[in-house]
Protein backbone atom coordinates (compact mmCIF):
# COMPACT_ATOMS: atom_id res chain seq x y z
CA UNK A 1 0.00 0.00 0.00
CA UNK A 2 1.37 3.42 -0.87
CA UNK A 3 -0.25 4.74 1.95
CA UNK A 4 2.21 3.64 4.19
CA UNK A 5 5.52 5.56 2.87
CA UNK A 6 3.20 8.65 3.60
CA UNK A 7 3.41 10.04 7.05
CA UNK A 8 -0.45 10.61 7.24
CA UNK A 9 -3.72 8.80 6.32
CA UNK A 10 -4.36 9.19 3.52
CA UNK A 11 -8.26 8.50 4.10
CA UNK A 12 -8.49 11.96 5.64
CA UNK A 13 -9.14 15.42 5.20
CA UNK A 14 -6.40 18.63 6.01
CA UNK A 15 -8.49 21.08 8.04
CA UNK A 16 -6.95 23.97 10.17
CA UNK A 17 -3.46 21.86 9.73
CA UNK A 18 -5.24 19.00 11.47
CA UNK A 19 -5.64 15.54 9.59
CA UNK A 20 -9.86 14.91 10.25
CA UNK A 21 -11.96 11.89 8.79
CA UNK A 22 -14.50 13.05 6.67
CA UNK A 23 -18.01 13.71 8.45
CA UNK A 24 -19.67 10.79 7.69
CA UNK A 25 -16.71 8.41 7.56
CA UNK A 26 -17.48 7.40 3.70
CA UNK A 27 -13.74 6.99 1.50
CA UNK A 28 -12.95 6.28 -2.10
CA UNK A 29 -10.94 3.58 -3.24
CA UNK A 30 -7.83 4.36 -5.26
CA UNK A 31 -6.52 2.13 -8.20
CA UNK A 32 -2.98 1.93 -9.86
CA UNK A 33 -4.09 2.63 -13.22
CA UNK A 34 -0.95 0.43 -14.53
CA UNK A 35 -2.10 -2.06 -12.62
CA UNK A 36 -6.33 -1.78 -11.98
CA UNK A 37 -5.11 -2.73 -8.48
CA UNK A 38 -6.52 -0.74 -5.14
CA UNK A 39 -3.65 1.39 -3.54
CA UNK A 40 -5.14 2.76 -1.13
CA UNK A 41 -8.49 4.60 -0.17
CA UNK A 42 -8.72 8.54 0.35
CA UNK A 43 -11.64 10.82 1.97
CA UNK A 44 -15.47 11.44 0.49
CA UNK A 45 -15.66 14.71 1.78
CA UNK A 46 -18.97 16.09 1.72
CA UNK A 47 -20.81 19.17 2.57
CA UNK A 48 -20.04 19.57 6.29
CA UNK A 49 -16.30 18.73 5.65
CA UNK A 50 -16.39 21.78 3.12
CA UNK A 51 -17.94 24.07 5.13
CA UNK A 52 -15.43 23.10 7.88
CA UNK A 53 -12.75 23.90 5.49
CA UNK A 54 -14.09 26.86 4.49
CA UNK A 55 -14.42 28.48 8.01
CA UNK A 56 -11.18 27.07 8.59
CA UNK A 57 -9.89 29.23 6.04
CA UNK A 58 -12.17 32.65 7.37
CA UNK A 59 -10.63 31.87 10.69
CA UNK A 60 -6.87 31.73 9.35
CA UNK A 61 -7.41 34.90 7.20
CA UNK A 62 -9.12 36.93 11.09
CA UNK A 63 -5.77 35.53 12.22
CA UNK A 64 -1.60 34.49 11.83
CA UNK A 65 -2.07 33.91 7.97
CA UNK A 66 -4.51 37.03 7.26
CA UNK A 67 -1.48 38.99 9.28
CA UNK A 68 1.50 37.69 7.47
CA UNK A 69 3.34 40.05 5.16
CA UNK A 70 4.13 39.69 1.43
CA UNK A 71 7.67 39.32 2.51
CA UNK A 72 7.14 36.82 4.84
CA UNK A 73 4.56 34.92 2.25
CA UNK A 74 7.51 35.04 0.02
CA UNK A 75 10.06 33.23 2.23
CA UNK A 76 7.41 31.05 3.23
CA UNK A 77 6.49 29.75 -0.71
CA UNK A 78 9.79 29.49 -1.25
CA UNK A 79 11.06 27.35 1.93
CA UNK A 80 7.70 25.10 0.62
CA UNK A 81 9.40 24.99 -2.55
CA UNK A 82 12.54 23.33 -1.48
CA UNK A 83 10.80 20.71 0.75
CA UNK A 84 8.70 20.10 -2.44
CA UNK A 85 12.25 19.73 -4.09
CA UNK A 86 13.60 17.65 -1.07
CA UNK A 87 10.77 15.58 -1.94
CA UNK A 88 10.69 14.79 -5.53
CA UNK A 89 11.32 10.87 -5.73
CA UNK A 90 8.36 10.42 -3.04
CA UNK A 91 5.76 12.92 -4.93
CA UNK A 92 7.13 11.27 -8.27
CA UNK A 93 6.62 7.96 -7.18
CA UNK A 94 2.51 8.68 -5.72
CA UNK A 95 1.96 10.54 -8.82
CA UNK A 96 2.94 7.59 -10.84
CA UNK A 97 1.61 5.39 -8.84
CA UNK A 98 -1.56 7.04 -8.87
CA UNK A 99 -1.91 8.77 -12.35
CA UNK A 100 -0.01 6.38 -14.24
CA UNK A 101 2.55 8.39 -15.40
CA UNK A 102 5.80 7.36 -16.65
CA UNK A 103 8.36 8.50 -13.52
CA UNK A 104 10.46 10.97 -15.47
CA UNK A 105 6.76 12.58 -16.02
CA UNK A 106 5.61 12.29 -12.85
CA UNK A 107 9.43 13.71 -11.28
CA UNK A 108 8.82 16.60 -14.06
CA UNK A 109 5.85 17.15 -12.32
CA UNK A 110 7.05 17.77 -8.82
CA UNK A 111 9.89 19.84 -10.03
CA UNK A 112 7.35 22.23 -11.64
CA UNK A 113 5.41 22.42 -8.73
CA UNK A 114 8.60 23.51 -6.60
CA UNK A 115 9.24 25.79 -9.26
CA UNK A 116 5.84 27.68 -8.82
CA UNK A 117 6.18 27.96 -5.16
CA UNK A 118 9.84 29.42 -6.35
CA UNK A 119 8.55 31.64 -8.66
CA UNK A 120 5.46 32.66 -6.85
CA UNK A 121 7.64 33.44 -3.77
CA UNK A 122 9.77 35.26 -5.70
CA UNK A 123 6.61 37.60 -6.78
CA UNK A 124 4.45 38.50 -3.30
CA UNK A 125 5.96 42.12 -2.92
CA UNK A 126 6.60 42.81 -6.52
CA UNK A 127 2.98 43.28 -6.89
CA UNK A 128 2.19 46.83 -6.83
CA UNK A 129 -1.09 49.26 -7.00
CA UNK A 130 -0.66 52.30 -8.50
CA UNK A 131 -1.61 56.25 -8.05
CA UNK A 132 -3.86 57.61 -10.36
CA UNK A 133 -3.98 61.58 -11.63
CA UNK A 134 -7.12 63.28 -10.74
CA UNK A 135 -8.78 66.43 -9.37
CA UNK A 136 -6.76 68.64 -7.67
CA UNK A 137 -6.82 68.18 -3.93
CA UNK A 138 -6.83 64.37 -4.73
CA UNK A 139 -4.80 61.33 -4.26
CA UNK A 140 -5.76 58.70 -5.73
CA UNK A 141 -4.05 54.97 -5.22
CA UNK A 142 -5.09 51.48 -5.57
CA UNK A 143 -4.59 48.50 -3.45
CA UNK A 144 -4.26 44.58 -4.72
CA UNK A 145 -5.99 42.95 -1.91
CA UNK A 146 -7.05 39.01 -1.70
CA UNK A 147 -10.26 37.92 -2.79
CA UNK A 148 -10.44 35.90 0.73
CA UNK A 149 -11.30 32.40 0.78
CA UNK A 150 -10.26 30.59 -2.88
CA UNK A 151 -11.94 27.41 -3.87
CA UNK A 152 -9.47 25.06 -5.91
CA UNK A 153 -11.42 22.53 -8.16
CA UNK A 154 -8.13 20.14 -9.70
CA UNK A 155 -8.48 17.09 -12.53
CA UNK A 156 -6.42 13.86 -12.29
CA UNK A 157 -4.22 14.51 -15.06
CA UNK A 158 -1.22 16.91 -14.09
CA UNK A 159 -2.61 17.37 -9.99
CA UNK A 160 1.31 18.85 -8.96
CA UNK A 161 1.53 21.42 -11.66
CA UNK A 162 -2.03 22.35 -11.22
CA UNK A 163 -2.10 22.73 -7.41
CA UNK A 164 0.87 24.49 -8.22
CA UNK A 165 0.03 27.31 -10.12
CA UNK A 166 -3.37 27.83 -9.03
CA UNK A 167 -2.52 27.25 -5.16
CA UNK A 168 0.69 28.39 -5.23
CA UNK A 169 -0.75 32.03 -6.94
CA UNK A 170 -3.56 32.60 -4.37
CA UNK A 171 -1.49 31.79 -1.73
CA UNK A 172 0.86 34.33 -2.35
CA UNK A 173 -1.61 36.98 -2.86
CA UNK A 174 -3.04 36.03 0.69
CA UNK A 175 -5.84 33.77 0.31
CA UNK A 176 -6.51 31.19 1.83
CA UNK A 177 -7.30 28.11 -0.10
CA UNK A 178 -9.73 25.21 -0.25
CA UNK A 179 -8.55 22.31 -2.60
CA UNK A 180 -10.72 19.42 -4.03
CA UNK A 181 -8.51 17.20 -5.68
CA UNK A 182 -9.76 14.79 -8.65
CA UNK A 183 -11.09 11.52 -6.94
CA UNK A 184 -9.12 9.22 -9.70
CA UNK A 185 -5.94 10.90 -8.27
CA UNK A 186 -5.15 13.23 -5.04
CA UNK A 187 -2.18 11.70 -2.87
CA UNK A 188 0.20 14.53 -4.09
CA UNK A 189 -2.54 16.80 -3.41
CA UNK A 190 -2.52 15.39 0.59
CA UNK A 191 1.19 14.90 0.50
CA UNK A 192 1.81 18.79 -0.60
CA UNK A 193 -0.35 19.90 1.85
CA UNK A 194 2.15 17.66 4.61
CA UNK A 195 4.64 19.68 3.35
CA UNK A 196 3.70 22.79 3.40
CA UNK A 197 2.23 22.49 6.89
CA UNK A 198 5.61 21.18 7.88
CA UNK A 199 7.57 23.82 6.28
CA UNK A 200 5.47 26.42 7.95
CA UNK A 201 2.29 27.32 6.58
CA UNK A 202 -0.20 28.51 9.21
CA UNK A 203 -2.86 26.10 9.67
CA UNK A 204 -6.14 27.01 8.22
CA UNK A 205 -4.19 28.47 5.03
CA UNK A 206 -4.88 25.54 2.73
CA UNK A 207 -7.12 22.96 3.50
CA UNK A 208 -7.67 19.83 1.46
CA UNK A 209 -10.95 17.90 1.10
CA UNK A 210 -10.93 14.71 -1.15
CA UNK A 211 -14.17 13.35 -2.67
CA UNK A 212 -16.49 13.23 -5.66
CA UNK A 213 -16.97 16.44 -8.37
CA UNK A 214 -21.19 16.20 -7.34
CA UNK A 215 -20.51 15.73 -3.52
CA UNK A 216 -17.61 17.83 -2.43
CA UNK A 217 -16.67 20.06 -5.49
CA UNK A 218 -20.29 21.17 -5.85
CA UNK A 219 -20.46 21.96 -2.52
CA UNK A 220 -17.36 24.21 -2.81
CA UNK A 221 -18.46 25.97 -5.51
CA UNK A 222 -22.28 26.26 -4.19
CA UNK A 223 -20.28 27.89 -0.69
CA UNK A 224 -21.74 31.49 -0.01
CA UNK A 225 -18.02 31.90 1.95
CA UNK A 226 -16.31 30.98 -1.02
CA UNK A 227 -14.92 34.38 -2.75
CA UNK A 228 -13.13 32.98 -5.69
CA UNK A 229 -13.55 29.57 -7.24
CA UNK A 230 -10.10 27.96 -9.89
CA UNK A 231 -11.81 25.47 -11.68
CA UNK A 232 -9.44 23.24 -14.34
CA UNK A 233 -11.57 20.53 -16.01
CA UNK A 234 -13.80 19.51 -18.37
CA UNK A 235 -16.00 22.36 -20.60
CA UNK A 236 -19.51 20.54 -19.20
CA UNK A 237 -18.28 20.88 -15.56
CA UNK A 238 -16.78 24.30 -15.80
CA UNK A 239 -20.50 25.18 -17.18
CA UNK A 240 -21.78 24.06 -13.67
CA UNK A 241 -19.12 25.18 -11.72
CA UNK A 242 -19.85 28.69 -13.30
CA UNK A 243 -22.92 28.69 -12.55
CA UNK A 244 -23.27 27.56 -9.10
CA UNK A 245 -20.98 30.55 -8.63
CA UNK A 246 -23.06 32.86 -9.43
CA UNK A 247 -25.22 32.88 -7.60
CA UNK A 248 -23.38 33.68 -4.79
CA UNK A 249 -21.81 36.29 -7.61
CA UNK A 250 -18.25 34.64 -7.15
CA UNK A 251 -15.65 35.21 -9.81
CA UNK A 252 -14.36 31.89 -11.79
CA UNK A 253 -11.24 31.13 -13.45
CA UNK A 254 -12.46 28.21 -16.36
CA UNK A 255 -9.28 26.27 -17.11
CA UNK A 256 -11.14 23.84 -19.69
CA UNK A 257 -10.37 21.70 -22.90
CA UNK A 258 -8.82 22.22 -26.05
CA UNK A 259 -8.22 20.57 -29.25
CA UNK A 260 -4.85 22.15 -30.26
CA UNK A 261 -3.32 22.77 -33.52
CA UNK A 262 0.57 22.52 -34.94
CA UNK A 263 0.53 24.20 -37.62
CA UNK A 264 3.64 22.88 -40.35
CA UNK A 265 4.52 24.86 -43.59
CA UNK A 266 6.75 23.69 -46.10
CA UNK A 267 9.37 26.27 -45.66
CA UNK A 268 9.45 24.64 -41.35
CA UNK A 269 12.36 22.74 -39.70
CA UNK A 270 11.20 19.65 -39.85
CA UNK A 271 13.52 17.97 -38.32
CA UNK A 272 13.10 20.04 -34.89
CA UNK A 273 9.59 20.15 -35.42
CA UNK A 274 8.49 16.45 -35.44
CA UNK A 275 9.79 15.68 -31.45
CA UNK A 276 7.27 18.31 -31.08
CA UNK A 277 4.56 17.11 -33.46
CA UNK A 278 4.38 13.98 -31.78
CA UNK A 279 5.31 13.99 -27.74
CA UNK A 280 2.80 16.83 -27.63
CA UNK A 281 0.09 14.45 -28.46
CA UNK A 282 0.95 11.44 -26.39
CA UNK A 283 2.43 13.31 -23.43
CA UNK A 284 0.87 12.14 -20.15
CA UNK A 285 -0.55 9.69 -22.71
CA UNK A 286 -2.64 12.20 -24.32
CA UNK A 287 -4.91 13.29 -21.16
CA UNK A 288 -3.82 17.07 -21.21
CA UNK A 289 -5.26 20.30 -21.95
CA UNK A 290 -2.55 21.31 -24.15
CA UNK A 291 -2.17 18.02 -26.01
CA UNK A 292 -1.35 19.02 -29.73
CA UNK A 293 -4.34 16.54 -31.09
CA UNK A 294 -4.66 18.31 -34.21
CA UNK A 295 -1.48 18.36 -36.85
CA UNK A 296 -1.93 20.65 -39.89
CA UNK A 297 0.15 20.08 -42.88
CA UNK A 298 0.60 22.05 -45.91
CA UNK A 299 0.30 19.89 -48.50
CA UNK A 300 3.69 19.62 -50.09
CA UNK A 301 5.28 18.13 -47.60
CA UNK A 302 2.38 16.18 -46.23
CA UNK A 303 3.32 12.43 -46.90
CA UNK A 304 6.99 13.13 -45.58
CA UNK A 305 5.57 14.06 -42.16
CA UNK A 306 2.86 11.29 -41.82
CA UNK A 307 5.62 8.79 -43.01
CA UNK A 308 8.08 10.34 -40.74
CA UNK A 309 5.68 10.29 -37.82
CA UNK A 310 4.89 7.05 -38.44
CA UNK A 311 8.04 6.14 -37.92
CA UNK A 312 8.35 7.78 -34.63
CA UNK A 313 4.44 6.48 -33.62
CA UNK A 314 5.89 2.89 -34.16
CA UNK A 315 8.68 3.09 -31.86
CA UNK A 316 6.73 4.80 -28.81
CA UNK A 317 6.59 2.06 -26.15
CA UNK A 318 3.34 1.64 -23.85
CA UNK A 319 3.60 0.32 -20.22
CA UNK A 320 4.00 0.21 -16.59
CA UNK A 321 4.41 3.68 -15.36
CA UNK A 322 7.27 2.00 -13.02
CA UNK A 323 9.10 0.98 -16.41
CA UNK A 324 8.95 4.67 -17.42
CA UNK A 325 8.42 4.31 -21.22
CA UNK A 326 6.92 6.58 -23.52
CA UNK A 327 3.30 6.42 -22.40
CA UNK A 328 1.72 5.31 -19.39
CA UNK A 329 -2.07 3.74 -19.05
CA UNK A 330 -4.87 6.04 -19.13
CA UNK A 331 -6.33 7.34 -15.97
CA UNK A 332 -9.34 4.54 -15.45
CA UNK A 333 -11.56 1.87 -17.30
CA UNK A 334 -13.71 4.60 -18.17
CA UNK A 335 -10.99 6.65 -19.62
CA UNK A 336 -9.80 3.81 -21.60
CA UNK A 337 -13.72 3.33 -23.05
CA UNK A 338 -13.81 6.60 -24.56
CA UNK A 339 -10.81 6.47 -26.22
CA UNK A 340 -11.31 3.41 -27.42
CA UNK A 341 -15.00 4.56 -28.64
CA UNK A 342 -13.17 7.20 -30.99
CA UNK A 343 -10.97 4.91 -32.59
CA UNK A 344 -13.80 2.79 -33.11
CA UNK A 345 -15.84 5.36 -34.77
CA UNK A 346 -12.57 5.92 -36.50
CA UNK A 347 -12.07 2.07 -38.07
CA UNK A 348 -16.43 2.68 -39.04
CA UNK A 349 -16.35 6.11 -40.91
CA UNK A 350 -12.65 4.18 -42.84
CA UNK A 351 -10.16 6.75 -41.38
CA UNK A 352 -7.07 5.17 -41.88
CA UNK A 353 -4.78 4.67 -39.01
CA UNK A 354 -1.36 5.60 -40.47
CA UNK A 355 0.75 3.96 -37.19
CA UNK A 356 0.35 2.63 -34.00
CA UNK A 357 2.68 2.29 -30.91
CA UNK A 358 3.15 -0.59 -29.13
CA UNK A 359 2.25 -2.29 -25.76
CA UNK A 360 4.77 -4.11 -23.89
CA UNK A 361 4.47 -7.75 -23.27
CA UNK A 362 4.42 -7.26 -19.58
CA UNK A 363 1.58 -4.65 -19.30
CA UNK A 364 -0.66 -6.27 -17.10
CA UNK A 365 -4.35 -6.72 -19.20
CA UNK A 366 -5.53 -5.26 -15.81
CA UNK A 367 -4.42 -1.97 -16.52
CA UNK A 368 -5.70 0.53 -18.95
CA UNK A 369 -3.79 0.81 -22.25
CA UNK A 370 -4.28 2.19 -24.96
CA UNK A 371 -2.31 2.39 -28.18
CA UNK A 372 -1.01 5.63 -29.26
CA UNK A 373 -2.80 6.21 -33.18
CA UNK A 374 -1.64 8.72 -36.08
CA UNK A 375 -4.91 8.99 -38.10
CA UNK A 376 -4.81 10.36 -41.88
CA UNK A 377 -7.82 11.12 -43.97
CA UNK A 378 -9.75 13.28 -41.38
CA UNK A 379 -12.12 15.83 -42.57
CA UNK A 380 -11.51 18.73 -40.24
CA UNK A 381 -15.44 18.46 -39.35
CA UNK A 382 -15.18 15.19 -38.16
CA UNK A 383 -15.91 14.49 -34.75
CA UNK A 384 -12.65 12.76 -34.63
CA UNK A 385 -10.62 16.46 -35.63
CA UNK A 386 -13.29 18.35 -33.60
CA UNK A 387 -13.97 16.79 -30.10
CA UNK A 388 -11.29 16.58 -27.41
CA UNK A 389 -10.73 12.90 -26.86
CA UNK A 390 -8.30 12.87 -24.19
CA UNK A 391 -6.01 10.07 -24.89
CA UNK A 392 -3.21 9.28 -27.34
CA UNK A 393 -4.76 9.72 -30.39
CA UNK A 394 -3.57 12.21 -32.91
CA UNK A 395 -5.23 13.49 -36.86
CA UNK A 396 -2.87 14.71 -39.81
CA UNK A 397 -4.98 17.06 -41.62
CA UNK A 398 -3.97 18.60 -45.05
CA UNK A 399 -3.84 22.43 -45.87
CA UNK A 400 -2.77 24.29 -49.05
CA UNK A 401 -2.76 28.07 -48.00
CA UNK A 402 -2.22 29.96 -45.11
CA UNK A 403 -6.02 31.21 -45.00
CA UNK A 404 -7.01 27.49 -45.02
CA UNK A 405 -4.64 26.41 -42.38
CA UNK A 406 -6.34 29.81 -40.29
CA UNK A 407 -9.48 28.31 -41.36
CA UNK A 408 -8.79 24.89 -40.32
CA UNK A 409 -6.99 25.87 -37.22
CA UNK A 410 -9.96 28.09 -35.77
CA UNK A 411 -12.59 25.81 -36.73
CA UNK A 412 -13.34 24.04 -33.51
CA UNK A 413 -14.72 25.58 -30.56
CA UNK A 414 -11.49 25.35 -28.59
CA UNK A 415 -8.54 27.76 -28.20
CA UNK A 416 -6.01 26.90 -25.69
CA UNK A 417 -2.59 26.59 -27.30
CA UNK A 418 -1.45 26.38 -30.99
CA UNK A 419 2.08 25.91 -32.64
CA UNK A 420 3.36 27.73 -35.75
CA UNK A 421 5.90 26.06 -37.71
CA UNK A 422 7.90 28.29 -40.62
CA UNK A 423 10.63 30.34 -40.81
CA UNK A 424 8.56 32.96 -42.58
CA UNK A 425 8.66 35.60 -40.18
CA UNK A 426 5.52 37.61 -41.31
CA UNK A 427 3.47 34.75 -41.60
CA UNK A 428 4.98 34.04 -38.10
CA UNK A 429 3.36 37.31 -37.21
CA UNK A 430 -0.09 36.89 -39.13
CA UNK A 431 -0.54 33.86 -37.70
CA UNK A 432 0.01 34.77 -33.97
CA UNK A 433 -2.69 37.23 -34.62
CA UNK A 434 -5.13 35.36 -36.47
CA UNK A 435 -5.13 31.86 -34.84
CA UNK A 436 -7.69 31.95 -32.07
CA UNK A 437 -5.98 30.57 -28.64
CA UNK A 438 -4.91 31.63 -25.38
CA UNK A 439 -1.14 30.81 -26.29
CA UNK A 440 0.71 30.54 -29.93
CA UNK A 441 4.17 28.87 -30.26
CA UNK A 442 6.45 29.63 -33.02
CA UNK A 443 8.57 27.19 -33.81
CA UNK A 444 8.29 25.32 -30.75
CA UNK A 445 5.25 23.88 -28.69
CA UNK A 446 4.27 24.03 -24.90
CA UNK A 447 8.31 24.66 -24.17
CA UNK A 448 9.80 24.30 -20.99
CA UNK A 449 6.61 23.84 -18.62
CA UNK A 450 5.92 27.35 -18.88
CA UNK A 451 5.61 28.25 -15.14
CA UNK A 452 6.06 32.08 -16.16
CA UNK A 453 3.85 32.05 -19.30
CA UNK A 454 0.17 33.13 -18.60
CA UNK A 455 -1.55 30.34 -19.94
CA UNK A 456 -5.47 29.97 -19.99
CA UNK A 457 -8.29 29.55 -23.46
CA UNK A 458 -10.74 31.14 -25.55
CA UNK A 459 -14.25 30.11 -26.40
CA UNK A 460 -14.98 27.16 -24.73
CA UNK A 461 -11.43 26.49 -23.73
CA UNK A 462 -12.41 28.91 -20.63
CA UNK A 463 -11.45 31.75 -19.41
CA UNK A 464 -9.08 33.82 -16.76
CA UNK A 465 -5.57 33.51 -17.27
CA UNK A 466 -3.54 31.05 -14.54
CA UNK A 467 1.07 30.92 -14.48
CA UNK A 468 3.27 34.20 -14.76
CA UNK A 469 2.46 37.23 -13.02
CA UNK A 470 -0.92 37.69 -14.84
CA UNK A 471 -2.20 34.73 -11.99
CA UNK A 472 -1.48 37.36 -9.34
CA UNK A 473 -3.99 39.86 -11.01
CA UNK A 474 -6.97 37.22 -11.18
CA UNK A 475 -6.32 35.96 -7.58
CA UNK A 476 -6.63 39.69 -6.02
CA UNK A 477 -8.92 42.41 -5.94
CA UNK A 478 -7.86 45.83 -6.98
CA UNK A 479 -9.53 48.34 -4.49
CA UNK A 480 -9.56 52.25 -5.41
CA UNK A 481 -8.55 54.82 -3.04
CA UNK A 482 -9.35 58.27 -3.58
CA UNK A 483 -8.01 60.77 -0.65
CA UNK A 484 -9.29 64.09 -0.83
CA UNK A 485 -6.96 66.79 1.26
CA UNK A 486 -7.92 69.84 -0.70
P1 LIG B 1 -13.86 16.79 -14.75
O1 LIG B 1 -14.49 18.07 -15.13
O2 LIG B 1 -14.68 15.56 -14.78
O3 LIG B 1 -13.30 16.87 -13.24
C1 LIG B 1 -12.43 17.90 -12.83
C2 LIG B 1 -12.66 18.18 -11.36
O4 LIG B 1 -13.98 18.66 -11.18
C3 LIG B 1 -12.51 16.95 -10.46
O5 LIG B 1 -11.89 17.33 -9.24
C4 LIG B 1 -13.95 16.57 -10.19
O6 LIG B 1 -14.13 15.89 -8.97
C5 LIG B 1 -14.62 17.93 -10.16
N1 LIG B 1 -16.06 17.91 -10.41
C6 LIG B 1 -16.78 17.01 -11.13
N2 LIG B 1 -18.10 17.32 -11.08
C7 LIG B 1 -18.21 18.45 -10.35
C8 LIG B 1 -19.31 19.26 -9.98
N3 LIG B 1 -20.56 18.98 -10.33
N4 LIG B 1 -19.05 20.37 -9.24
C9 LIG B 1 -17.79 20.69 -8.88
N5 LIG B 1 -16.72 19.94 -9.20
C10 LIG B 1 -16.92 18.83 -9.93
O7 LIG B 1 -12.59 16.69 -15.64
P2 LIG B 1 -11.58 15.48 -15.75
O8 LIG B 1 -12.15 14.45 -16.62
O9 LIG B 1 -11.14 15.09 -14.37
O10 LIG B 1 -10.34 16.21 -16.44
C11 LIG B 1 -10.21 16.25 -17.80
C12 LIG B 1 -10.64 17.59 -18.35
O11 LIG B 1 -9.90 18.63 -17.72
C13 LIG B 1 -10.32 17.69 -19.82
O12 LIG B 1 -11.38 18.30 -20.50
C14 LIG B 1 -9.09 18.59 -19.84
O13 LIG B 1 -8.89 19.27 -21.04
C15 LIG B 1 -9.35 19.49 -18.70
N6 LIG B 1 -8.10 20.10 -18.22
C16 LIG B 1 -7.86 21.41 -18.49
C17 LIG B 1 -6.68 22.00 -18.09
C18 LIG B 1 -6.39 23.45 -18.38
O14 LIG B 1 -5.51 24.01 -17.75
N7 LIG B 1 -7.07 24.10 -19.31
C19 LIG B 1 -5.73 21.24 -17.41
C20 LIG B 1 -6.00 19.91 -17.16
C21 LIG B 1 -7.20 19.35 -17.57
Amino acid sequence: MIADKLGFDPSRCFINGAWVPPHDGRTVRLENPSTGETIGTIARGGTKDIDSAVQAAQSALNGQWGATTALERGRLLTRIGQRVLENVDLLAELEAADVGKPLTQARNDAIALARYMEFYGGATDKVHGETIPYLDGYTVYTLREPHGVTGHIVPWNYPMQIIGRSVGAALAMGNAAVLKPAEEACLTALAFAAIAHEAGLPQGALNVVPGLGEEAGAALTAHAGVNHISFTGSVGVGALVQSAAARNVAPVTLELGGKSPQIVFDDADIDKALPFLVNAGIQNAGQTCSASSRILVQRGIYDDVVARMSERYKALRVGPAADDLDVGPLISARQKEIVSGFLDVARADNLTIAAQGQIVGNAPDTGHYVAPSLLVGVSPDHPLAQDEIFGPVQVVLPFDTEEEAIAIANGTEFGLVAGIWTRDGGRQMRLAKAVRSGQIFINNYGAGGGVELPFGGVGKSGHGREKGFEALYGFSVLKTVAAHHG
